[in-house]
């Protein structure tokens, strides 16, 4: 295939991709957004295969059959909740590769069509591109590994943290600085050991609140690492799809941030601490916790005429999306008005919730956004708040000390009654303990989310 067919193929493979995103940033269009993303990838693998310089397909068959085949199997076996470390695992990848595409390119630039030698410019981008790559590789194991259980999640901070961040990040750019006139190849290798360490630095001292925040900023930074790649292998598709994961990356980690009420360099360079709020606020008021049995739930719900179900990460452990749906359509026949409030960190991914509740055919017009739904809370007879609890804590509004202070809430204690379905008083993924299950309209349903849901609904049609 002529590089300009290729152009032009490339072209409408970015175009899918746009389409795509637009297509994924609402629950009714997602399955068409997801359409278009595949037939985009389609497309520029068929085209990328079709150029003249590939010349030989057994590597490339092979690799294609291995790795599809892992795919396929990682697709099938992942559970929901597992996606965040799945992304993160994923763009370590990106990253690794980013590096080993610069290094091979410095090495034998021929081998990739780079004929008229390396360039002031094709330097700096093949050396900021390893720089890139390399943080994301090291700060997405560490993501993956916080989030796996592997490494500890609360953050590990050290003194001068980040006094040596800046220090080695300076240095980074120093040395990319000399490499670019250089072009001294032991000066790549010391960048990419620096950024290495660097990656594994900046995320480990980041509390598990934030993680999110950090799996969406590495994925900008493997989007930015691939337009790195694309620059040094003169491929417009990958820049342009590289530009396109690094800026929907950051958006995403601002609308995240504003969501915690953070900046992004308070939660990468901030740290926070969660141990000391957490004895705080437990040893204060763990004497006025009320019980209350499923019957109860039961009966003040059928006495209810409006309803807010604020859902979180037990919700989806639980999968008691599909019981929960049974539910509202046994209280909307009963003429009461059910909504669902969701946060945008709810469980351990954005759209965490949306995808499970879609999943169970409820009403995309009853599932609204925080800013939709929370001045509701005050005039609603009552929240179910199920597996939920740090979107919840009041702490972010009261306790100036608490590691979550700032963050938007859902704000279900102005509810008239809560009802909050958990295993225990446990503390939620801050690690932090939650005033709200001690207020005097408060009451806690324990249990497993959905056999909680199921035998409310039992208790329901009895009644
Ligand atoms: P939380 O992690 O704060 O709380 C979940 C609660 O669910 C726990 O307290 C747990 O209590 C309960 N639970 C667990 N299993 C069950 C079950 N089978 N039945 C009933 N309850 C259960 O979740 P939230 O959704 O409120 O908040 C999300 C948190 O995760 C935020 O801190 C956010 O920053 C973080 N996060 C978000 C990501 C995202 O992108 N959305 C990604 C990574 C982290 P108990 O054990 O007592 O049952």
């Amino acid at each position: 295939m002529s590089a300009k067919f290729a152009s032009f193929f490339y072209l409408i493979s970015a175009v899918l991709f746009i389409l795509s995103i637009g297509g994924l940033s609402s629950a009714k269009t997602a399955r068409k957004g997801n359409l278009y993303g595949i037939c985009g990838m389609a497309l520029a693998i068929i085209t990328t295969l079709m150029l003249p310089s590939v010349e030989h397909y057994k590597f490339i068959i092979c690799s294609f059959v291995i790795g599809g085949c892992i795919g396929y199997i990682i697709a099938k076996k992942i559970a929901m909740t597992a996606l965040p470390q799945l992304v993160a695992a994923f763009h370590s990848l990106v990253g690794l590769s980013a590096v080993f595409i610069a290094i091979a390119a410095m090495l034998a630039p021929e081998a990739f069509g780079i004929t008229d030698g390396i360039s002031v410019w094709r330097s700096l981008e093949m050396s900021l591109g390893t720089a890139i790559g390399a943080i994301t590789f090291t700060g997405s194991i560490i993501a993956f590994s916080k989030l796996q259980g592997i490494v500890k999640g609360n953050p590990l901070d050290f003194a001068l943290k980040n006094k040596v961040n800046l220090g080695i990040g300076a240095l980074i750019i120093l040395l990319i600085l000399i490499f670019t006139f250089t072009n001294y190849h032991t000066l790549m290798y010391i960048i990419t050991i620096l950024s290495c360490v660097l990656g594994i630095l900046l995320i480990m001292p980041v509390g598990g609140a934030d993680m999110p925040v950090i799996v969406s900023m590495l994925n900008s930074y493997s989007g930015w690492a691939a337009a790195g790649i694309g620059f040094t292998l003169q491929n417009d598709l990958l820049v342009i799809t590289g530009a396109i994961v690094g800026t929907s990356g950051a958006i995403l980690s601002n609308i995240m941030c504003k969501g915690m009420n953070r900046s992004l360099l308070n939660v990468v360079f901030g740290g926070i601490n969660s141990e000391n709020s957490a004895q705080t606020i437990s040893n204060k008021n763990n004497t006025n916790v009320k019980l209350c049995s499923e019957e109860d739930a039961a009966f003040i719900l059928k006495n209810a005429s409006s309803v807010i179900i604020v859902p979180g990460y037990g919700m989806a452990v639980a999968q008691a999306q599909h019981a929960i749906k049974e539910l509202v359509d046994v209280l909307k026949k009963d003429d009461i008005s059910v909504k669902f409030a969701i946060h945008p960190v709810a469980g351990r991914m954005p759209g965490h919730m949306n995808v499970l509740l879609a999943e169970a055919n409820i009403d995309y017009d009853d599932v609204l956004e925080i800013d939709e739904i929370n001045h509701e809370f005050a005039a609603t007879d009552v929240a179910i708040v199920i597996g939920a609890n740090d979107i919840t804590n009041p702490a972010a509004k009261n306790d100036p000390a608490s590691p979550i202070y700032g963050m938007p809430i859902l704000e279900v204690e102005k509810a008239r009654t809560v009802l909050c379905i958990k295993r225990s008083l446990g503390a939620g993924y801050a690690g932090i303990d939650n005033a709200l299950f001690y207020m005097d309209n408060t009451m806690m349903v324990l249990g497993d989310a959905k056999k909680v849901t199921e035998n409310i609904l039992k208790a329901i049609n009895t009644l």
